[in-house]
């Protein structure tokens, strides 16, 4: 430890010692956010590209902590699922974004014929939430609480849970399939997922195409790449959406390779409730 006076020797010194310490910093702020209901979600829309109709929004969890400031789900996640504080997080989140778009499917029930017919929403699951037994109870609660149809209902989860031998992981995913609810397997291309991973898993309902795959268009090795995910994809009657779209080249590279469906910075970025509210109103 390094001296700095009489009397005072700090017990973290190191690189390793400092990270160890914010990440105790961000969990002790992330149960308060929790406790005190103050986790804050936003939505990134998604657009079938072909019509330009908002078709659907992902939910993305923030966090402005009064003492640490913005902290982002690529922080806080990771800090949450390593104090077991994911799934109480998971669940602030599942609930808030239910409420939310049970309010724009009721919106869109009032509507006039330019409306979107659904505006589905997409909940990031991490494989943890997915592997504690009281997991489905919880979706089943929040979609009664809300009076969300399950049908508009979706979550998000990483390849390393397919990969995951696993009866509680299993049964979970059967038990969303036989609700309705879709899944969609994230980040796509990267890690080790492979076309044959899409088609090993029955209950699978989509593939969202990493923003990494995106950012590579128009270079024609990606296309030729995106081009083979979507001719497996809809051999198996999947969605398939792509992510992180940041300019028109890559936009129109997408529909050349006959993806239906994106979000990016360059068609909405995350955005509050109430902007969705306004979007669904102004007809996407
Ligand atoms: P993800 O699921 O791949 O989400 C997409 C991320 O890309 C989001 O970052 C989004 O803001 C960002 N993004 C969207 N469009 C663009 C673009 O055009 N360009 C670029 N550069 N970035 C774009 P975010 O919100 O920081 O989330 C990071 C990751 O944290 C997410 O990656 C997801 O894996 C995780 N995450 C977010 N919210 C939750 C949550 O509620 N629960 C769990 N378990 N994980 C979450
Ligand atoms: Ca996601
Ligand atoms: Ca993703
Ligand atoms: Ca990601």
């Amino acid at each position: 430890a390094k001296r700095r006076g009489p009397g005072h020797v700090e017990v973290f010194d190191s690189a390793a010692g400092g990270a160890l310490q914010r990440r105790w910093a961000v969990a002790t702020d992330l149960r308060a956010a929790i406790d005190a209901d103050e986790m804050t979600v936003v939505y990134q829309p998604v657009f079938d590209i072909e019509i330009g109709v908002l078709v659907g929004v992902e939910a993305l969890a923030r966090r402005t902590s009064p003492t640490l400031g913005p902290l982002g789900p690529d922080e806080f996640v990771p800090a949450a699922e390593q104090a077991g504080l994911i799934a109480a997080l998971g669940e602030r989140v599942l609930r808030r974004a239910c409420r939310d778009a049970a309010a724009w499917q009721r919106l869109l029930g009032a509507g006039a014929e330019r409306r979107p017919p659904s505006v589905d929403l997409r909940v990031n699951v991490s494989p943890l939430q997915l592997r504690m037994p009281g997991f489905l109870a919880t979706v089943d609660d929040a979609l009664a609480d809300s009076g969300l149809d399950p049908s508009t209902f979706g979550i998000e989860i990483t390849e390393s849970v397919w990969l995951e031998d696993s009866d509680t992981v299993r049964a979970a995913l059967r038990g969303l399939h036989e609700r309705g609810i879709r899944i969609l397997l994230d980040d796509f291309g990267v890690g080790q997922s492979s076309l044959g991973s899409v088609t090993r898993f029955p209950l699978l309902d989509g593939v969202k195409i990493d923003r990494s795959f995106v950012a590579g268009l128009p270079v024609a090795r990606s296309e030729a790449v995106i081009g083979a995910v979507v001719s497996v994809a809809e051999a198996f009657g999947l969605d398939v959406i792509g992510e992180g779209v940041e300019t028109p080249e890559q936009l129109a590279t997408l529909l050349r390779c006959g993806c239906r469906r994106a979000q990016g910075y360059l068609l909405g970025r995350p955005t509050d409730a109430d902007s969705v509210a306004e979007l669904v109103r102004a007809g996407g």
